[in-house]
């Protein structure tokens, strides 16, 4: 899955794809892992579901029949399987080469999201068939069978059917054994209007008309895969598609928008045989079809169905009417990520969802490296640097939680989607990629596939396979990272020069948010370090490690920033190293601007290295690391807010800085121009539009007189970020026609972006305003929720109010899997401690309490900033007036 806001085999699977798709056991085998916190008993086995769907689009509901082929594996009366907001008009078990069926007394635990079949007399263990007739809910947000509703290419209202099953949701759709270590085959087959498309994890293997407008599609059998990774989506779809090999890679789009979809759809073609070759085994499905759906979701962007991704629309579609540069950009990374799903999830996935950080780490680093192999000159390694520090933010808490975490119930399912188990994730594996060497990790990769094909792993199984590829002593440094919570805080001693090296002690603890006293946790860090000669690595663990590096320059730690872990230098170090920041790469740059200022806003050392660091960075160097660097100034304005004075600091400094570097971009694209200018021209574009720079104010104003009668007047992949600062400065009138352009608005990524830009303004009435609109029906049903996101970002305590006191209303607006996560999201641009008792009230009066880690992670980040506040205000201010503009 990808959040909003996204790999030896010997058997050729292009010979023998039938044999390879897992036969089920013969005898009764209990394959679930006994030691796994699975929540279902385990007395029975499923093998098989073939199961037929009759969606009503227009009154929400479906009817469907299942026959699941099981084993029962011990003497029981009772069957205990997965249903929610489902209702059983019969169930009835036959048993394998018996002749008469037996029927069972049903009853449901709606808390659980359980159904039980209790049965007369015990069943003896053997081979079973379960029919269940039933019917259930097509939902309104993305959870189970759900609909998007959207104006289609004639203007018409039109409404397409999708499911979305990751975590606990494909028993909204199926009765199931509905967890990833009960893998199973499925058949699905479909009765949908007969002029419809109708897509799902295979082909289909036959499609007839049954009359009265209807015809039945039947797909071919899936390999065995664990529910969450059924897919099915129904509407007025195109399809284009490419061969790669004998294999096929499609984009399904909302008909009208092929020409938009190819885009995807060359990645798609250019990634595949990538991953083909890195995993060793080849992509196991015939084909692979990549689903947009017009609308959002709060909780996901992409979802990896095997062989049927789902994407929001915004996230596939390139539009050269309004897709941005960094959207673009998102459409190869978030095909990048699902497509390593394809194997690192799909075919091989986690027994249990302590796990997840398996499939989300792994995919987001895969990404990552597929991006950084196709296109080099987009800077997906200085990224990697944001994705460290987004991690540490969250794990320098004292809520964190290792990256195998403890999932017990059905929300810490959904709440397991987090930035630990995504950026850390990530983060550790790099970490662990650039310590085993690319090649080695890459063999054990292979390995890992070969061997758990169709099967669940835990994370062990992965280092075991790495660590077996060659790389020794892995293991050790892989589960002080994954099983501990944390961040090592590594503290550079004095250095000496002896004989044209640097010897330096290396001092080990923790690092936290508020430089609290943390526990004492300590971790085998790899550490890479150099000084002007080669690089040297050394594993520290324990307290103290002493360090030799050839040469007698600054001292550089954690060079290449693959490293997890942060780097506290003598003064003296930090100056050195300050002086000579223009001559160290980028990801170097990036990576120490960044880790400086962070020890900084904790309180480890004064905020005058940090920006002796941002201002070391010549404005006119590496536009990807200057886009950093104005995101870090920017970070600190916004900490600033109780300090005019020192914010308009800032932004003097900002503007002297970067203005002569975006009048050297123009305000408007350039054909042929690097791909980081064209992001880092919005950023700048951004950022002086926030601190009122009069050049940038008289652009905006000019650019949006000119789209009052020309909505083409503002290049569409500046629009957002142009309407964007209008947006922010907005008075009434102009809030009111953004609100009409977002009405009259035809596609359905552009009408929610003009949606949520309604709720950008800084005027707080229309913050209002836009709070007030979410909650009527003319939005829609997907789109509401971001428009108080978008209001969170800039009123939190508004929208706050606002929500507690509507919340029946507003989770309706949100997807069961993103509710109890919303409030985090709101806060998230929350500085101000009087928010710690609302969200506090909030978590005890709305959430049980095993479910409140979400919340209590922004009431930490709050209290920690904070209390260090004072100091940052009085030491940045000091600063600024010390470095007087020259
Ligand atoms: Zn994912």
């Amino acid at each position: 899955m990808k959040l909003v806001v996204a790999f030896l085999a010997s058997v050729s699977l292009a010979t023998v794809p039938a044999a390879a798709f897992a036969a089920p056991p013969a005898a009764q085998v209990d394959t679930v892992d006994p030691s796994l916190p699975t929540q279902l008993p385990r007395t029975a086995i499923p093998h098989h579901y073939a199961l037929t769907v009759t969606p009503h689009a227009d009154r929400l509901t479906f009817d469907a029949r299942v026959a699941i082929e099981l084993d029962v594996i011990k003497p029981t009366r009772e069957l205990v399987l997965n249903a929610a907001d489902l209702k059983f008009t019969s169930a009835l078990l036959t048993r394998a080469k018996a002749k008469g069926s037996v029927t069972a007394r049903v009853s449901f635990d709606p808390a659980a999201q359980t159904a039980t079949l209790t049965f007369q007399r015990a069943l003896a263990p053997g081979a079973y068939r379960l029919d269940i007739a039933y019917s259930g809910k097509i939902n309104t947000q993305a959870n189970g069978l759900f609909a998007l509703d959207y104006k289609n290419k004639e203007g018409k209202g039109a409404r397409s059917l999708f499911t979305q099953f990751e975590a606990a949701d494909a028993r909204r759709f199926i009765p199931s054994w509905d967890e990833p270590d009960y893998k199973a085959q499925f058949d699905l087959t479909a009765v949908v209007p007969a002029n419809s498309m109708a897509v799902s994890n295979m082909p289909a293997a036959a499609s007839r008309n049954i009359g009265g407008g209807l015809k039945e599609v039947r797909f071919q059998t899936t390999p065995i895969m664990s529910s969450y990774l059924l897919f099915f989506a129904d509407g007025d779809f195109g399809r284009i598609t490419k061969p790669v090999g004998d294999r096929e890679v499609g984009i399904v789009m909302t008909r009208g928008n092929e020409g938009k979809a190819q885009f995807a759809l060359d990645a798609e073609a250019e990634i595949l045989p990538y991953y083909n070759d890195y995993f060793g085994t080849p992509y196991p499905l015939p084909k692979l079809d990549n689903v947009g759906g017009p609308g959002q979701s709060q909780f996901f962007g992409a979802m990896e169905n095997w062989g049927a991704i789902f994407t929001f629309e915004y996230a596939i579609l390139n539009d050269p009417a309004i897709t941005s540069e960094a959207q673009r950009q998102t459409i190869f990374d978030d095909e990048a990520h699902e497509m390593a799903h394809q194997w690192f999830g799909d075919l091989v996935t986690m027994a249990w969802w302590d796990d997840i950080w398996l499939n989300e780490g792994f995919a987001s680093w895969m990404q990552s490296k597929a991006t950084q192999h196709f296109h080099p000159d987009w800077g997906a390694d200085i990224d990697r640097v944001s994705e460290r520090e987004a991690a540490m933010g969250l794990d320098a808490l004292n809520s964190t939680h290792p990256v195998v975490q403890q999932v017990r119930t059905v929300e810490q399912m959904n709440q397991a989607f987090d930035t630990i188990a995504y950026e850390k994730g990530e983060s550790v594996i790099a970490m662990l990629e650039d310590f085993a060497s690319p090649d080695v990790w890459r063999d054990g990769i292979r390995r890992y596939i070969a061997a758990h094909a169709y099967q669940n792993t835990r994370t062990n199984d992965l280092w075991t396979a790495v660590e077996g590829a060659g790389a020794r002593g892995l293991t050790r440094i892989a589960r002080d990272f994954t099983l501990q919570p944390g961040i090592p805080l590594i503290r550079v001693g004095s250095a000496q020069c002896v004989n044209g090296a640097t010897a330096v002690t290396l001092t080990q603890g923790k690092f936290t948010a508020d430089h609290s006293l943390a526990s004492p946790l300590s971790w085998h860090v790899p550490v890479k370090a150099s000084a002007g000669g080669a690089i040297v690595q050394t594993v520290t663990g324990g307290e103290a490690t002493q360090l030799t590096v050839p040469g007698c320059g600054p001292l550089l730690v954690n060079a290449g920033q693959r490293g997890y872990y942060r780097t506290l230098y003598t003064p003296q170090q930090a100056q050195a190293l300050a002086a000579r920041l223009p001559q160290l790469g980028p990801v170097d740059q990036f990576g120490l601007i960044s880790d400086s200022l962070a020890l900084s806003l904790a309180g480890y050392q004064p905020m005058q290295p940090a920006l002796d660091f941002l201002d070391a960075v010549p404005p006119t160097g590496n536009a990807k690391v200057t886009n950093g660097v104005v995101v870090r100034w920017d970070q600190l304005y916004d900490r600033l807010d109780a300090d005019p004075a020192a914010q308009s600091a800032i932004a003097t400094r900002i503007e002297h800085a970067y203005g002569p570097r975006l009048m050297q971009l123009g305000f408007a694209p350039r054909a042929g121009e690097p791909a980081v200018d064209a992001l880092l021209r919005p950023t700048l574009i951004d950022a002086l539009g926030k601190y009122r720079d009069p050049r940038v104010l008289a652009e905006a104003a000019r650019l949006f007189a000119a789209w009052r009668t020309d909505p083409n007047a503002i290049p569409g992949s500046l629009k957002a970020t142009w309407l964007g600062v209008i947006a922010r400065n907005a008075d009434a009138a102009t809030w009111e026609f953004i609100h009409q352009r977002a009405q009259a608005a035809k596609g359905s990524a552009e009408r929610s972006s003009l949606y949520g830009l309604l709720g950008r303004a800084h005027d707080e009435a229309l913050g209002r305003r836009a709070l007030e609109l979410a909650l009527t029906d003319e939005p829609g049903k997907t789109v509401s929720a971001a428009i108080i996101t978008s209001v969170a970002a800039e009123h939190p305590r508004l929208a706050i109010d606002f929500v507690l006191s509507h919340l029946t209303q507003v989770n309706q607006l949100i997807d069961i899997s993103g509710r109890s996560s919303f409030m985090q999201r709101l806060a998230e641009g929350g500085r101000d401690a009087a928010l710690i008792p609302v969200l506090e009230d909030y978590a005890k009066a709305n959430l049980a309490e095993s479910d409140r880690k979400p919340v209590q992670q922004e009431i930490d980040r709050i209290r920690a900033q904070s209390s260090q506040l004072p100091r940052i205000q009085s030491e940045t201010a000091a600063w600024l007036k010390a470095h007087p503009l020259g």
